[in-house]
């Protein structure tokens, strides 16, 4: 049933969506992993800025890890929590110099899925969030990443009936249909920044009201004035 709806969901999302790529350009996995880290409780144009800031001002991986720790995080400062984030770059990148003498992670092609999570979940700051991202993103595999965005709609929309985005996550993985989990996720992000907003979402202009089973979505399609603003700028899409 929910995977009948979903599809239904799917299509009409593209249709609000229609320039959505359904797949991934496979970006480098530790550019990815790295972009998704400082995007965490921050905007993706201030995480983007702050990624590009490293480039330029430090260059490479290399270049960071030995970078004394107040320059990087004067370069991210920008995308706030820069003590957390700063200490945790530092720790994956010494990690992978000490465990596998490179600063890549492209030997992570070859393992599966439960391997990846498995060792990536061993350093600080690196969740399950930000391993499914690098997983859909730059691996390209049939991953269905759940941040905020994600977790508030999937839950509105009566897909999961979860507390935390990654009980959503852990419920979202059985039923996504295969191969529409990536062009999903991005598809839900775009649509939770432009109408199923956070706070007073747009439920008299929203296109999904039929399939909704948010309970206030009569009060505030009678309250919705604001026009829909688009907001599609993903960071992973762009490192
Ligand atoms: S009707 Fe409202 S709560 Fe439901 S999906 Fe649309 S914007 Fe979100």
């Amino acid at each position: 049933m929910n995977n009948r709806k979903i599809e239904e969901i799917i299509c009409i999302l593209q249709k609000e969506f229609p320039g959505q790529k359904p797949a991934p350009r496979k970006a480098d996995p530790l550019d990815i992993l790295i972009a998704t880290l400082l995007s965490q409780n921050t905007t993706d144009k201030t995480s983007y800025i702050a990624f590009r800031n490293i480039k330029d001002e430090i260059g490479g991986w290399e270049e960071v890890l030995k970078a004394p720790p107040a320059k990087l995080k004067n370069a991210i400062r920008v995308c706030g929590l820069a003590n957390q984030k700063s200490a945790a770059i530092k720790g994956l990148l010494r990690g992978l110099r000490e465990k596998r003498g490179k600063l890549s992670l492209n030997y992570m092609k070859k393992l599966t899925d439960e391997e990846i999570f498995s060792e990536l979940l061993q350093y600080n700051g690196i969740g399950v969030k930000t391993i499914a991202c690098m997983l859909a993103f730059s691996l390209g595999r049939d991953v269905f990443p759940v941040d905020t965005h994600v977790h508030r709609v999937c839950n509105r929309l009566g897909l999961a009936k979860a507390a935390t985005p990654l009980k959503t996550f852990e419920q979202m993985k059985h039923i996504v249909p295969e191969g529409k989990k990536f062009l999903f996720h991005t598809l839900l992000i775009k649509f939770g920044r432009k109408i199923c907003r956070s706070a007073a979402p747009l439920c008299g202009k929203c296109p999904l009201y039929d399939h909704c089973e948010f309970p206030e979505k009569e009060y505030y399609a009678e309250r919705t004035s604001a026009e829909p603003k688009e907001n599609n700028f993903i960071i992973l899409e762009h490192v």
